[in-house]
């Protein structure tokens, strides 16, 4: 789940001068950094010419994305979106500003991108369990009632006097947030890093790579960016971003073989079957995590030509990798990039 990434070398060398001219000033440490499992995956925090991280800042700084996994973790059953799912067809549920935030921004963006990325996608992400131990191949049957139960609309969010509710309205429907929550957790954080006065970080959300950097100079950040075709964790192209996010979506991340077939994570809402397109991945590169993460996912269900169509209307930067090993880069013209 995790991608490559660096800084220039140069860079590096900056810092260093840098920080040996503060003289008598507080001294600064390089890098400080810190790595912890949460939201089902590897979130990583480096951060940059800062005076020394206490336990407790360091604590401050996982505390959004902790939060997050506590509220929208669907594999957790004390969390907010179990009880929605639990209460499908029931009736509503108190949920907190957080989860309700997250839902309104799915559902909004849900119709940016034609329903290709959909939160009511729950019935079938659990029918299918793909990267689970108990992944299987549905019935048709099934497939047709788990698609029954991908209802947008049917999701109800409601706030009264600074309180929030969500329903399902139907029951056997269940959310599943797992294409934006690593990115909006990811925003939460950098929001955090600002608010204690961090000015240049590195975050690392399972693939998700956001750069906050306020420094003056602000450096050019290289990403490497992991091929689905090489082994993990091996860069197979870069791209220099500054105080922005890149984030990462593809069928390399997490699959089951099932009858000796492969099947991937990303579930198209409108077949039911894991997508089989000719994607292998995509990465997008946006100003916000959380919607670089709902496009990222969305360009993977869409395959090559509505993929490259929506890129192009949105005038979104990304690059997309086919199956046949080939890659496609719409980038902004000044936007640094190539291959390793
Ligand atoms: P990502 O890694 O961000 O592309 O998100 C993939 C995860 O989102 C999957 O593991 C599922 O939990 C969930 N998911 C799968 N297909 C969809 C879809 N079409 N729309 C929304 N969420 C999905
Ligand atoms: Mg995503």
């Amino acid at each position: 789940m995790r991608k490559f990434s660096f800084m220039l070398p140069i860079f590096l060398i900056l810092i260093l001068l840098l920080s040996s001219c503060e003289g008598a000033k507080k001294a600064k440490l390089e890098v400080q950094d810190r790595t912890e499992f949460v939201l089902n995956t590897i979130i990583s925090v480096a951060v940059y010419e800062s005076e020394e991280m206490t336990e407790g800042l360091w604590n401050d700084i996982y505390k959004p994305v902790r939060e997050v996994d506590a509220l929208v973790n669907r594999f957790n059953r004390d969390s907010e979106l179990s009880k929605i799912n639990e209460y499908a067809g029931k009736c509503e549920v108190e949920i907190s500003k957080t989860t309700y935030d997250l839902l309104s921004f799915a559902k909004e963006k849900s119709q940016e991108v034609n329903g290709a990325f959909n939160i009511t996608i729950g019935a079938l992400t659990s029918l299918w369990n793909i990267g689970g131990e108990e992944a299987r191949l549905p019935s048709e049957a099934e497939i047709r009632d788990g698609l029954a139960k991908m209802k947008l609309d049917k999701l109800l969010l409601r706030s009264e006097d600074n309180r929030y509710y969500a329903e399902l309205k139907e029951e056997g429907m269940s959310l599943d947030l797992g294409a934006v929550a690593k990115g909006y957790a990811a925003e939460l954080t950098k929001l955090k890093l600002r608010e204690l006065g961090v000015q240049r970080a590195l975050l690392d959300f399972g693939g998700n790579i956001l750069i906050l950097d306020e420094l003056e100079p602000a450096k050019d950040w290289k990403i490497g960016l992991q091929s689905p075709f090489k082994e993990r964790g091996e860069a197979f192209m870069y791209v220099v971003v500054g105080d922005e996010t890149v984030v990462s979506s593809g069928d390399y991340e997490r699959f089951s073989i099932i009858n000796g077939v492969k099947y991937q994570h990303i579930i198209n809402p409108f077949t039911g079957y894991p997508v089989d397109n000719d994607l292998s991945g995509v990465s997008v590169i946006e100003e916000n995590s959380a919607l670089a993460d709902v496009y990222s996912t969305s360009l993977m269900v869409m395959g090559k030509e509505k993929a490259r169509e929506f890129i192009e209307a949105k005038k979104l930067e990304a690059i997309l990798f086919y199956k046949d090993g080939s890659h496609e880069v719409f980038l902004k013209e000044n936007r640094e990039n190539g291959t390793l």
